[in-house]
């Protein structure tokens, strides 16, 4: 994977806070994300990638014990790859 990291950094400046869903669900991941997984906005940010700012999360309603899962989390990266890659 290449990553065009400064067109991705230019990217994620770009967004506003309305480009966040308002939801409480998705509210509750931007503002909390980056503390609970440090490392993993350590990984985004070498790519160019604001945690706070998801393309997409996806939320379930929380369960018995009060806990929240986000089953899907997607952002959005510029550059390139192999058409077979994954990661
Ligand atoms: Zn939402």
């Amino acid at each position: 994977m290449k990553a065009d990291i400064e067109k991705t950094r230019a990217y994620y400046s770009s967004l506003g806070p309305e480009s966040i869903c308002n939801c409480d669900y998705c509210q509750n991941y931007c503002a909390r994300v980056k503390t609970a997984y440090p490392e993993v906005a350590f990984y985004l940010a070498s790519l160019g990638v604001n945690i706070g700012k998801p393309f997409e999360t996806m939320p379930l309603e929380p369960d018995e014990n009060g806990y929240l899962e986000y089953c899907v989390c997607q952002y959005v990266v510029f550059g390139s790859c192999p058409e077979d890659f994954t990661h």
